[in-house]
């Protein structure tokens, strides 16, 4: 077989370009949630159970990543994992309000052309994040509630639940036991929230939260994760970072976008961002969570000051990487 000069340079070019030159970095992280998570409350079982759970969740964002996949579709599909496992308090198995009912909030945001979208206090929407997605991309606003949100869904044919649907026997029983002890109810600030941030093979960024928001949450009450800047941000020149904790501190800090506004104009690393909002101004503000980001180059942090934080990331060339506890 002979080449000529045109085609052989052709099929060496490629080889170099799959071979030695840099391929575009991408990759996703996720959380599940940080508060008083402690390998001493935790049974074998429940640890495996988690794990397994969120290393589902890896692999799903990844291999969409992986196929040439957006950002945001990596990350909607991660969330709505979670969304649909009662392992976590987002969508089935949400916390309860003061009330006895399940209120969800979730944002989204696209880093490309800052984009986003958000739903609070709604109540019979399976999937919170993909109603978050529609206000973004077919309303020209960014965020709806309650009643006004749902209607909205419906529109667009978005799946309804009953509002029972979320409520897991756990949790059930965690709010009778708290609606008898105020001692209970102080250490309860169940968390467990749902996030994800992802960076795709086109360079683009995307963020989004899921959560229940807080156990015993005054009805009405919205918390950080459908605050953009506060609990979701993604800006392409930056990073994607999804937050989870006690939410009106993230509110009052507008952590998220602090992370961003770090790194844009003060040359922050990532981690470094990270680390100044969460471990230094968040804790000296007394409130506890974490964040998870990525940035455009694919590095990414994981952040908390809390016990422990479900969390985890897979980037290319890598393994899947899930975590619990502090380190
Ligand atoms: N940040 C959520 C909220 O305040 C709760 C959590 O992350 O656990 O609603």
């Amino acid at each position: 077989m002979r080449f000529s000069g045109a085609k052989a340079f052709f099929i060496i070019f490629l080889i170099l370009s799959q071979t030695i030159l840099p391929q575009n970095k991408f990759g996703i992280v996720i959380h599940g949630g940080a508060g008083t998570i402690l390998k001493s409350n935790m049974t074998p079982e429940k640890e495996a159970e988690y794990t397994a759970a969120l290393k589902h969740v890896l692999e799903t964002g990844y291999k969409i990543l992986n196929d040439g996949g957006t950002a945001l579709d990596a990350v909607n599909a991660a969330i709505n994992i979670m969304e649909d496992s009662p392992l976590f308090n987002a969508g089935k198995g949400a916390v309860l309000t003061e009330k006895g009912v399940a209120e969800l909030d979730a944002s989204v945001m696209d880093g490309k052309n800052l984009m986003a979208g958000a739903v609070a206090g709604v109540k019979h929407v399976k999937n919170p994040i993909n109603l978050a997605r529609l206000v973004m991309e077919k309303s020209p606003h960014v965020m709806l509630v309650g009643d006004g949100a749902e209607e909205f869904g419906k529109e667009f044919g978005i799946e309804m639940v009953d509002n029972s649907y979320f409520i897991t026997k756990e949790r059930w029983e965690s709010y009778q036991r708290m609606l008898k002890r105020e001692e209970e109810r102080k250490k309860a600030e169940k968390h467990g929230t749902v996030g994800a941030v992802a960076l795709d093979k086109n360079g683009n960024l995307a963020a989004g939260t899921s959560t229940g928001g807080m156990m015993m949450k005054k009805f009405g009450r919205v918390g950080d994760a459908p605050i953009i800047g506060a609990g979701t941000y993604a800006n392409n020149k930056t990073c994607a970072i999804s937050a989870t904790g006690y939410g009106e501190y993230f509110i009052r800090l507008g952590v998220a976008r602090d992370v961003s506004a770090l790194m844009e104009y003060k040359n922050y690393s990532i981690d470094d961002a990270a680390k100044e909002v969460i471990m230094n101004k968040l804790s000296k503000l007394g409130g506890d969570g974490g964040i998870i980001g990525i940035d455009k180059e694919g590095n990414i942090t994981m952040t908390f000051n809390s016990d422990g934080m479900y969390r985890g990331h897979f980037l290319s060339g890598e393994q899947p990487v899930v975590k619990i506890y502090k380190e």
